[in-house]
């Protein structure tokens, strides 16, 4: 037992340089799929919104989430992922790098691993990848307002490609047309459009195109049975709960007070 034998090479080490998250921040992890645009057009996804690619997003989140270490809350739309680590973790002592790759390369390997759940016989066709970065944020408002960010961005542009794709699909424009059509147009002017042209309420769109996809942890109880056996009475069932914490995705509005108020425990 005893000291790691140190080679001559062992000064090469202190060229690494430190990349302690500070303390006490949110440690906020955001992928992005590489060249989607591509990869989305490769794999047939339906435009504008393929559920099944959204699904295994979120699958992996998941996996991300349960397989690796105090992240509380994740959220996510079209090809990227946030992932919160709490304010205390103090995981690989907060090295950005080991936080970011071990993100990345789980929810990587995970999306090719349930590939096939949600894609079925349609092969894929090549080893998709995912860009990290890393940014703190010191205040319970900070991180607030970057998840809300994130939402609005689902919403602009859900909105966007759902008036698009919906004069291209249902009016028969050009994707040059279209285009041109929607050149300069305000919110309410593709709500209107949607709505007075095509009969299409954009608030009635389902609520995981226009909302993207949360992941929290929840509490559960679980009723189990169990047989024991008593030295007197001999073998037994008994049955018994216990709460167990479990991944649940939410589609809702993360952007208002609401959200934030039923779910207290997770900002600290
Ligand atoms: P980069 O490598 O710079 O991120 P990118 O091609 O991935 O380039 P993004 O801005 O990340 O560009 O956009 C992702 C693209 O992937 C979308 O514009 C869309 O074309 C496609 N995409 C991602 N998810 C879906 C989905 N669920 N349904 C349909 N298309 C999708
Ligand atoms: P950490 O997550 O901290 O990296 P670790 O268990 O991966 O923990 P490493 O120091 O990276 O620890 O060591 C990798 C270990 O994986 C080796 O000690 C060995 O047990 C095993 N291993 C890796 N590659 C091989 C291989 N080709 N054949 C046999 N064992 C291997
Ligand atoms: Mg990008
Ligand atoms: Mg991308
Ligand atoms: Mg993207
Ligand atoms: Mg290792």
């Amino acid at each position: 037992t005893g000291v790691m034998a140190k080679s001559k090479f062992e000064y090469v080490r202190n060229f690494e340089t430190d990349d302690t998250c500070l303390r006490n921040c949110y440690i906020v992890v955001r992928l992005d799929g590489r060249n989607f645009h591509k990869f989305a057009e490769q794999h047939n996804f339906t435009k504008p919104n393929d559920d099944r690619a959204l699904g295994l997003m979120a699958r992996s989140a998941r996996s991300v989430m349960e397989d690796l270490e105090d992240i509380s809350i994740a959220y996510g739309q079209s090809d990227e992922f946030s992932f919160i680590f709490k304010r205390s973790t103090n995981w690989f002592k907060r090295r950005g790098s080991k936080l970011m790759t071990h993100v990345a390369s789980q929810f990587s390997s995970s999306y090719v691993f349930y590939w096939k759940e949600y894609f079925g016989e349609q092969p894929l066709l090549y080893p998709p990848g995912f860009d990290g970065r890393v940014v703190l944020y010191p205040t319970n408002h900070n991180l607030k307002d970057y998840l809300r960010w994130r939402q609005a961005d689902c919403h602009i542009n859900n909105l966007y490609n759902t008036a698009f794709w919906t004069l291209v699909q249902k009016g028969g424009l050009s994707t040059t047309q279209a285009e041109e059509r929607l050149n300069g147009t305000l919110s309410g002017d593709k709500n209107e459009m949607l709505f007075s042209e095509f009969n299409i309420n954009y608030n009635n769109e389902s609520p995981l195109h226009r909302k993207g996809t949360t992941l929290i942890w929840e509490k559960v109880d679980e009723t189990l049975t169990k047989t024991i056996s008593l030295p007197k009475e001999g073998e037994k069932e008994v049955t018994f709960t216990r709460s167990r914490r479990k991944v649940t995705a939410l589609n809702c509005d993360i952007i208002g007070d609401s959200f934030w108020e039923e779910h207290p425990d997770i900002l600290e």
